[in-house]
């Protein structure tokens, strides 16, 4: 099959064409930096199929970042049959420099001048032919957003690949062109494929070729002694991108014309947007509202905070199924409404399933599996699916519209002093999402630490799993002791853990995991209105994710759970009312102790070990938690024996009535799930990405203190206040320690088991 590489500057929407053209749902996102290894899929329509490949975007074809080497190499060694070079029309001259590079290679090139919808809108116009004419290049002006002009260049793409395109630089006028040849013709002589760009990449003494033809390279360093150029002495590097740039200006420029006045509104308009919303002082606050907002469209239950004003009994659905789904004391957030209307759904599946097993006689133990434990933990998680998709809607249109881009450069600004890059950011906010991409992504940066750092926080960065915990656990206070909303906890939930990171992070950074903070130099995207199809394809896709989870990993733990949990050690079927002896609870006995200082373990009686092993099993996957609690629900209740499957709050609201279990524990149980290892999954995307087996032990080791440290400081604190003096000296102990061990100060060997091998 043919390949197609696509490559280009970040940011410049090669993904959003390479979803285009085969159909996937790859990330795109606003802002550099998110396709950090290359994808395939394949393009249908030319005379024979094709396969795509969407490259990392890259500024140049220098090996300076992974990045920058997954493109080259893959360019230089995969030879593929046509190089389709994503140009963001919008900033033509700079986007044209890595394509007077690509020129250099043998390979086919067609010229993609994309963004063309943004050029026009702005009263701009680009002359393709000339630029075609200029560059030798087919050119072809499409939208990815908009999906125009796509056909004409992939027809134009598969011309090109049918015929060998020969090398040729920009370079000829510089004065570093016969240095150049001379390279060359050495590394023909030797047979080296690609003699051109290896021969203008041994000039600019580029380690890789220097290491790899180190003959030439001394040809390169003799001339260097000679050479002075009036600008950038004998900075080849320089001298060649100053060439690069000369010829860009010279011949390729003129083929854009500005419209003049109407673009540089256009300008001041996202220029003025900015001013707000990156302000120094005015920034962070601002975050913080927006958060808050999505939190409230998404969880609240007063929505509006309206309920006050609002007439007893404002609607009148009293005696319908529908009595409550848009509120009681006040009006539901659309979130809240959605849930409240698939839990309606749920629940009337189950009492029907209930009903015809009842009638059909099927054996007790038969009913209570699948009633009880498999529709139980089912539906206490699927109920949360409309509200998790609402919170990605948002976070995705934040991305999409170039504002994260922009919390990623406040706070650059503020972090850099802890010795931490806003590149950083960008994987821990996609830690919002998933962890694993996230901790993907941070291959993105250069300094080992850093990314070690990064990877270890990211979890605490709430992924889209863990919000049924916190939503389920907030209504369940809510409902039972009848505090605070929704909204407001789940919020105060995601900010604790955001401080949890960068608290870490920046201790992490200034002792155990110090390193290099790297020139970033953050690039704003443009703002632009959401693309719809866009928000869609990242829905559809975490539907697909949740409901393929939910019907494998979720569904095996549930019945694993019922199992286990309605079975004793003799392998004696247990009724409800029996629980407490069975195989789980004896599991959970055994290490709830170790739970009490957090809120939950020992001092909840005999129900003490609910709570732990709902944890436990979230370190499969995070829905777990709540799917025990589904599961459960029905026996976890002295005397009461609930006939069908409850929702994911209402489990949790006979949870907390069963056990008697406090509101700072159940805070104290959100945070150790939202910072203690993660699922399965990231564990493991954890251990690929770590450069070695010791900082993966250790990695682990960070998740479980930091988990046990915040929950036990959120519990204590919150059911004694004055505990705060207490946990403030410890911490300030802790970090004393973390100080003078670094410093050398003080000696204390790590255990073998920890080391592992690196
Ligand atoms: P990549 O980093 O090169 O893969 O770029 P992405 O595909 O992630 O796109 C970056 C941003 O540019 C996204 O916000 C896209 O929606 C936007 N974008 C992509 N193509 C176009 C286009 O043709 N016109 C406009 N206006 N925006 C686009
Ligand atoms: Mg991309």
């Amino acid at each position: 099959m043919k390949k197609f590489a696509l490559a280009g500057n970040p940011n410049s929407g090669k993904t959003t064409l390479f979803n285009y053209l085969t159909g996937s749902t790859a990330h795109v996102g606003n802002w550099p930096g998110v396709t950090v290894d290359k994808k395939e899929g394949v393009y249908k329509k030319c005379p024979e199929p094709v396969n795509i490949i969407d490259l990392p975007g890259i500024y140049s074809l220098s090996p300076y970042t992974p990045e920058e080497i997954i493109s080259r190499n893959y360019i230089l060694d995969e030879k593929p049959d046509c190089v389709i070079n994503i140009v963001d029309a919008t900033n033509l001259e700079r986007n044209l420099y890595l394509t007077t590079q690509l020129m250099e290679i043998d390979v086919p090139v067609v010229i993609a001048l994309n963004m063309i919808d943004a050029v026009e809108k702005a009263g701009d116009a680009i002359d393709a032919e000339k630029l075609e004419k200029k560059t030798g290049l087919p050119v072809v002006k499409i939208s990815a957003l908009k999906g125009t002009g796509l056909d004409e260049l992939m027809k134009r793409a598969y011309a090109a690949s049918l015929k060998p395109r020969k090398a040729f630089t920009v370079l000829e006028g510089s004065s570093l062109i016969h240095l150049i040849g001379d390279c060359r013709i050495a590394l023909e002589g030797q047979k080296v494929d690609n003699a051109l760009f290896h021969a203008v990449k041994l000039v600019e003494l580029d380690e890789l070729e220097v290491k790899a033809h180190p003959d030439a390279a001394r040809t390169v360093e003799e001339f260097k002694k000679t050479f002075k150029d009036d600008v950038f002495g004998n900075d080849f590097e320089a001298v060649v991108a100053d060439g690069r740039y000369k010829y860009i200006s010279a011949n390729y420029s003129s083929a854009l014309r500005r419209g003049s006045a109407k673009s540089k509104d256009k300008l001041t308009k996202s220029d003025r947007a900015d001013r707000v919303l990156t302000h120094k002082v005015w920034g962070i606050p601002i975050f913080l509202v927006i958060l808050f907002a999505v939190f409230h469209l998404t969880i609240s239950e007063n929505f509006l905070f309206i309920g006050a004003a609002l007439p007893e009994g404002w609607v009148s659905l009293e005696g319908t199924a529908f009595e409550g789904v848009f509120g009681a004391g006040g009006i539901n957030s659309p979130g809240v409404i959605l849930f409240n209307l698939l839990d309606l759904a749920t629940s009337s599946i189950s009492d029907a399933v209930a009903g015809a097993m009842e009638a059909g006689n099927v054996a007790q133990w038969a009913q209570g599996l699948v009633v009880d434990g498999m529709l139980g933990g089912l539906f206490a998680i699927l109920s949360f699916l409309p509200q998790i998709l609402l919170l990605f809607l948002f976070f995705s249109i934040l991305e999409d519209s170039g504002y994260m881009a922009r919390v990623a450069f406040i706070l650059d600004r503020i972090f850099r002093k802890f010795g931490l890059t806003g590149r950083a950011f960008m994987p821990m906010i996609m830690g919002f999402g998933c962890s694993v991409p996230a901790m993907i992504n941070t291959r993105t940066l250069s300094d080992e630490n850093e990314r070690i750092a990064t990877i270890r926080v990211i979890p605490f960065f709430s992924c889209g799993a863990k919000l049924p915990i916190l939503t389920a656990i907030a209504g369940g206070i809510v409902m039972q002791f009848g505090i605070g909303n929704a909204d407001l906890i789940t919020y105060g939930m995601y900010v604790l853990g955001i401080t949890v990171a960068i608290v870490t992070v920046i201790l992490m950074r200034s002792t155990t995991m110090r390193g290099e903070v790297p020139p970033f130099i953050m690039e704003l995207p443009a703002y632009h209105a959401p693309q719809f199809r866009n928000l869609m394809l990242h829905l559809w896709d975490k539907v697909k994710h949740f409901v393929k989870k939910a019907f494998t990993i979720i569904l095996a733990s549930t019945i694993v759970i019922w199992f286990i949990s309605h079975f004793s050690w003799g392998w004696q079927y247990l009724s409800d009312e029996e629980i407490n002896s069975s195989i789980l609870a004896g599991l959970g006995q055994l290490v709830q102790p170790l739970f009490t200082p957090l809120g939950f373990g020992s001092q909840l009686g005999s129900w003490g070990w609910v709570f732990v092993v709902a944890a436990i099993t979230g370190l499969i996957a995070k829905e777990n938690v709540i799917a025990t609690f589904g599961t459960l629900a029905a026996c976890i209740t002295s005397g009461f024996v609930a006939d069908e499957a409850l929702g994911g709050v209402d489990s949790v609201v006979q949870m907390i009535a069963a056990t008697g279990i406090t509101v700072p524990a159940l805070i104290a149980f959100i945070a150790f799930n939202m910072t203690t290892i993660p699922c399965f999954a990231a564990v493991a995307t954890a251990k690929a990405e770590l450069p070695g087996k010791k900082s993966f032990n250790m990695t682990l080791v960070f998740w479980i203190v930091t988990s046990y440290l915040v929950a036990a400081t959120v519990y204590t604190v919150g059911s004694w206040w004055w505990t705060v003096f207490i946990w403030l000296a410890l911490w300030a102990a802790v970090i004393t320690l973390i100080v003078l061990y670094n410093k050398g100060k003080l000696k204390f060997t790590v255990p073998a088991f920890l080391k592992g091998k690196k």
